[in-house]
């Protein structure tokens, strides 16, 4: 162990490295709070030349490594064991190009997402990703989990918004794809294979990214509906109406709006009567007026039809916010509730008959008790939450069967943006088959033949 440190030391410096209580706990487990270990070091790399020397050496000596990022993961993917050494990349932040006629930015993997949204905003870009925890993740960790968030049903996945990648190999090979052009048919796409592989199969260290044109106007709508199919035929009938423009389509079950108007300011609904689902709508375009108006004519059109029962139409950026503060309510999840969290897919014609005979086996099972349903489902994403302060000695464990056996049942993948990390390797099985499978394994032993890279991430 002494010969692996000295080497380290010699190839990134001796204050590049902290071991024992030296090491910040914020390492020690990620968002999800799960099983804490101290790992054997941290190393902070600051360039592909030292993430790459780092790796040669750990796999010349059989030593497990596990990349971290912002640690503001939901499945447990970069979490270290007491005997695994922690790359971290929080010290090779920056942007190092923008180039504005490929409409393209060039980053280093430990930038944080914000960073770059706002590098975008002043460029008179956007970048298409968004989620809540924006200013501590890092672009390679949303990378690495191909994350989603609220504007995939514009954007699409982060898979969507990366060009090229440079990825370092368990051996310490750089892989240099850094592909700034659309098309690019030239044999596999091999930046596909590390975006959502979780750290095991490569560490990305640069990425160049996607770019939009700036959008510059914004409609929010509230929107109370009689049923699920009903919802389906509104999302598709705004889409013939503003095309790319839906931004937002966030399906509201009722426990889950009631608990976040709770948590509102006004702790008022903006409804006079109670619904059985409610939307959270939105269109980004680029043109105010006549997006504004095409957004009205879509909700007047859906009125008409009788297949909103109401609706809100926001009239101030600031009534926008008090709308989204609804559906936001997810973040204080943590310090109001035990929260036990699935984030799952399904065809989205499947997702109103999930929900309801979800709830209607976890009301057989345990009475009375809170459980919220929301789901981005344009984008196919459902989120259920059991709050296991109201079941009483609910173990983690025994929701995860009940949930992901209804899944298998429907056809749905165990996770929809999150990873499946070290929570949900169990249940892959449930979503891939037995080929599949074998497929990925002969992938990882081909890239890290002596399974140094996050090992029992994604596979036991
Ligand atoms: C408040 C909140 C809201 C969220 N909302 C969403 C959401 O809407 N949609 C969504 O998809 N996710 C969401 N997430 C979870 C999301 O996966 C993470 O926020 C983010 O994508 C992970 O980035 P990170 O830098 O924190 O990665 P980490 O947590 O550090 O790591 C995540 C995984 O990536 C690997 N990894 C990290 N960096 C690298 C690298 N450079 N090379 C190789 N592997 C690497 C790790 O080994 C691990 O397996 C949310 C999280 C929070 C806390």
């Amino acid at each position: 162990m002494s010969d692996i440190f000295s080497a380290l030391r010699d190839a990134v410096g001796e204050q590049a490295i902290r071991t024992g209580a030296a090491i910040n706990p914020k390492h020690f487990t990620d968002w999800t709070r799960h099983a804490p270990a101290q790992p054997l070091a941290v190393v902070f790399a600051r360039s592909t030349e030292q993430v790459a020397a780092v790796l040669r050496l750990c796999n010349a000596h059989g030593q497990p490594v596990v990349p971290q990022g912002g640690m503001t993961g939901l499945a447990g993917g970069a979490i270290p064991g007491t005997a695994d050494i922690v790359v971290s990349l929080e010290q090779m932040a920056g942007i190092e190009e923008i180039d504005p006629a490929a409409a393209t930015m060039t980053v280093l993997a430990g930038t944080p997402l914000q960073v770059i949204q706002e590098a975008a905003r002043e460029a008179g870009f956007e970048f298409g990703l968004d989620l809540g925890a924006r200013g501590s993740c890092q672009i390679g960790g949303n990378i690495a989990t191909n994350a989603g968030g609220t504007r995939v049903i514009q954007s699409g996945m982060t898979r969507d918004l990366v060009l090229g990648l440079e990825v370092v190999l368990a051996d310490g090979t750089v892989l240099s794809s850094l592909n700034k052009m659309i098309k690019n048919n030239t044999g596999y796409d091999l930046k596909q294979l590390f975006i959502g592989s979780e750290g095991t199969l490569g560490v990305i260290t640069r990425a160049v990214l996607r770019l939009q044109p700036q959008r510059t106007s914004c409609q929010t709508a509230l929107c109370a509906l009689p049923d699920y199919d009903t919802a389906v035929r509104f999302l598709h009938q705004l889409r013939r109406h503003l095309g790319g423009d839906v931004s937002a389509f966030e399906l509201m079950w009722p426990s889950f709006f009631e608990l976040g108007v709770s948590l509102t300011r006004d702790r008022k609904s903006p409804f006079a009567e109670r619904h059985p689902l409610y939307a959270l709508v939105e269109q980004r375009g680029f043109a105010e007026q006549a997006d504004a108006e095409r957004f009205g004519a879509a909700l007047s059109e859906a009125l008409e039809a009788g297949w909103l029962s109401d609706a809100v139409l926001a009239q101030s950026g600031s009534e926008a916010n008090a709308l989204w503060a609804i559906r936001e309510c997810t973040a204080e999840f943590p310090q109001r509730l035990a929260p036990i969290n699935f984030d799952i897919s399904l065809p989205i014609g499947k997702i109103g008959a999930f929900a309801d005979e979800c709830q209607r086996l976890f009301d057989a099972q345990w009475g009375p008790h809170l459980s919220l349903f929301f789901g981005h489902i344009g984008d196919s994403n459902l989120h259920v939450t059991v709050d296991g302060n109201t079941v009483p000695g609910v173990t983690h464990e025994a929701v995860d069967q009940l949930v992901y056996s209804l899944l298998r049942r429907y056809g749905g993948s165990v996770s929809a943006e999150h990873g499946i990390g070290l929570l949900k390797r169990e249940f892959l099985p449930y979503s891939r088959t037995a080929e599949e499978l074998a497929c990925m394994r002969r992938i990882k032993q081909a890239l890290d033949p002596n399974g140094i890279l996050n090992p029992g991430k994604l596979f036991e």
